[in-house]
């Protein structure tokens, strides 16, 4: 795709996000690299439903601003995902309500957070671990997704909301979703007694689908 293509790409996506509801404010960034070996990247304080093409930020290949608005307080979330996934093309970051209300329950599994309750979860998801809670913009918080990114293409922040890369802008995007959907379903489904896929028919997904 070219770089012009990808500019509408990601203000398409950022608009159909915020339509419905899984972005507000300001909040949530979105990312996706360009054929050249930089990236594009939205702006600070701009709301993901107006986005302007020619205002987005670009970064070269060594992460420097060379043209657009000043990139996304968040860019380090971003940075660190590519860093560790030579395979990610586009990473999304949202406070998206549902996702964001289970990464706010006591007692969850730190390193799965959501259990496999469909199998389009285990498929565009798999397991979501659960980055500590540090302030916006602290160094920790970048290194503590660094050290899960390698292992996980979705993480989801403590009290803050996930973060998702894809092989590209449109996988990055179904993925978040997928995730968002699944937290409303797990939140629905509350003290219900409940049959997530049990370990056999995880694993069968995995293998059939060859996911890591
Ligand atoms: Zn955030």
């Amino acid at each position: 795709m070219s770089e012009t293509a990808l500019r509408d790409r990601v203000c398409a996506v950022g608009a159909s996000l915020f339509r419905r509801g899984l972005t507000f404010g300001s909040t949530g960034n979105i990312s996706v690299r360009l054929p050249d070996g930089g990236w594009l990247m939205t702006p600070t304080n701009a709301s993901l439903g107006e986005l302007d093409p020619a205002r987005l930020t670009k970064l070269d290949a060594d992460g420097h601003v060379v043209a657009g608005d000043k990139p996304t307080k968040e860019a380090f979330l971003h940075r660190v995902m590519y860093a560790k996934r030579a395979d990610a093309r586009a990473v999304v970051h949202l406070h998206s309500t549902h996702s964001v209300a289970v990464s706010c329950l006591h007692g969850i599994d730190p390193h799965d957070c959501l259990p496999p309750l469909t199998a389009y979860y285990v498929m565009r998801v798999g397991r979501l671990p659960l980055v500590p809670y540090y302030p916006p913009g602290d160094e920790s918080l970048a290194r503590a997704v660094e050290a899960l990114a390698g292992d996980h293409h979705a993480v989801l922040l403590s009290n803050h909301g996930p973060v998702v890369a894809g092989s590209s802008l449109d996988n990055a995007m179904y993925a978040t979703e997928e995730l968002e959907e699944t937290a409303r379903i797990f939140l629905l489904l509350g003290d219900r007694a409940t049959r997530p896929l049990t370990p056999a028919q995880v694993e069968d997904l995995r293998t059939r689908l060859k996911l890591a």
